[in-house]
């Protein structure tokens, strides 16, 4: 390891030790890496794992088993499945893996409501995941959401984002989208969540929702995205619900339509960010590929297919989309959707790009404006700003410090 890279990772042991109360070891080793050519046990559904399982003379019931250790004791080590002939064991340790990846750094944000993990996949790449933590607040219950990331870099290059100002490396496999959810879910079941100063309240112990919402573009990489979300959504192992898990794309027009048609019901969010084609197609370049018209058609025929609201994420850059004239012409835009449309409006994360966010007084016209025009919305409050937890902002810094000299 160079000097440079130990002197971040000392300087997140030092930030761990100031802030967290439950302090990790920095490189947590999930699976080691050279297991990179075994196969992931993450990336099979259960049909997939008793066929696997009776391809090598095993029992097929194993295989549910088997998913009870994986999902419900979220075990990830072969050794520990008890119920499994010690042979069987052995076995899977030679054969099979179990979402390898490095965890590189851990940062808890001071209130511990926001941890974000940087993950080193089998070949070297990096990626993030977030855990975002609420408290239970009057009749809602307490909510733990895992912001999944689903590609190394982007393709697509939204001008405001640090993940899209990288490039595109690669999809991520179906294992390595799953095991970003079971890294947080053990590590709630090992110390469940009480927010500070709510000593009373419900621990939380397990994952509540996902969204789709870290680096990459997840309908960029269906077929993989599809079954991890499968895969956790099956009832025989992970168990979360289809209306738990959110899918945010940046607006592939044919994958919107392809989503429709699935028997899994998950929520869409579409990444507008702008009410004009000029504006969008500035700040979005798939806006050129797909522009509004179009997309707003696949939305609209989303609704129709499924009767499910769409969330349309709006990033508030001052100055640029933010003014009473761009909320007009969104509130018009998305009037006629009104009754299924909600919109989030997310006031920017700073990156290295030179956007700012806007103040109070701007955000509270923008929203009314909305309101006027019968659009519901409401403001995402920003989370994590002391640990980098706008997607892809985490990686940028780790390996801005990495490449010094
Ligand atoms: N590629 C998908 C999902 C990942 S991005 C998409 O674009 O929807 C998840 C959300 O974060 C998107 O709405 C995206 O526009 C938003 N985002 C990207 N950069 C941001 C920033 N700097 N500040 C706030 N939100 C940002
Ligand atoms: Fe990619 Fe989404 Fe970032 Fe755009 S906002 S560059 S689609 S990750």
């Amino acid at each position: 390891m160079d000097a440079s890279r130990l002197t971040f990772i000392q300087h997140v042991q030092t930030y761990y030790l100031l802030t967290c109360k439950t302090c990790y070891n920095i490189a947590m080793t999930m699976t080691p890496i050279h297991t990179q050519k075994k196969t992931d046990l993450l990336a099979l559904t259960l049909p997939q794992l008793q066929q696997w399982l009776t391809e090598r003379g095993e029992a097929a019931f194993r295989a549910r088993q088997i998913y009870s250790w994986l999902y419900q004791q979220l075990t990830s080590d072969f050794s520990l499945m008890t119920n499994l002939p010690l042979g069987l064991r052995d076995k899977l340790a030679v054969e099979a893996s179990i979402g390898p990846m490095i965890v590189r750094s851990e940062m808890h944000s001071k209130d511990d409501r926001t941890r974000k993990i940087l993950l080193e996949l089998a070949d070297g790449k990096l990626i993030e995941s977030v855990l975002m933590l609420y408290p239970p607040l009057k009749e809602n219950s307490g909510r733990a959401t895992v912001c999944v990331s689903t590609q190394a870099g982007c393709a697509f290059g939204c001008t405001f984002c640090a993940t899209g100002q990288m490039g595109f490396d690669r999809h991520l496999s179906v294992g390595e989208i799953v095991a970003q959810v079971l890294y947080f879910a053990r590590e709630l079941r090992a110390s469940p969540w009480i927010a500070a100063g709510l000593p009373g309240s419900t621990p939380i112990d397990h994952i509540t929702n996902i969204v789709l919402m870290g680096m990459g573009e997840p309908l960029h990489n269906y077929a993989n995205v599809l079954q991890a979300l499968r895969i956790l959504n099956s009832s025989e192992g992970f168990n979360l619900g289809a209306r738990h898990m959110t899918v945010s794309t940046v607006g592939l027009v044919p994958a919107i339509r392809k989503l429709s048609q699935e028997p899994l019901q998950v929520n869409l969010a579409i990444s507008l960010h702008a009410p004009t084609d000029e504006l969008r197609s500035q700040t979005m370049p798939v806006n050129r590929k797909y522009p509004l018209q179009e997309l707003l058609a696949a939305c609209q025929d989303y609704i129709a297919a499924t009767h499910r609201q769409v969330t349309f994420e709006y990033v508030l850059l001052a100055g640029v989309n933010d003014t009473p004239e761009y909320a007009h012409l969104l509130g018009k835009l998305l009037a006629p959707l009104a009754q299924f449309a909600h919109v989030n409006c997310i006031p920017v994360n700073a990156t290295s790009a030179d956007y700012h966010t806007p103040g109070p007084d701007a955000i509270r016209t923008f929203r009314n404006i909305l309101f006027e025009h019968g659009v519901r919305n409401s403001v995402r409050a920003e989370r994590g700003d002391d640990i980098a937890a706008a997607c892809g902002q985490l990686r940028t810094r780790f390996e801005k410090n990495i490449s010094k000299p």
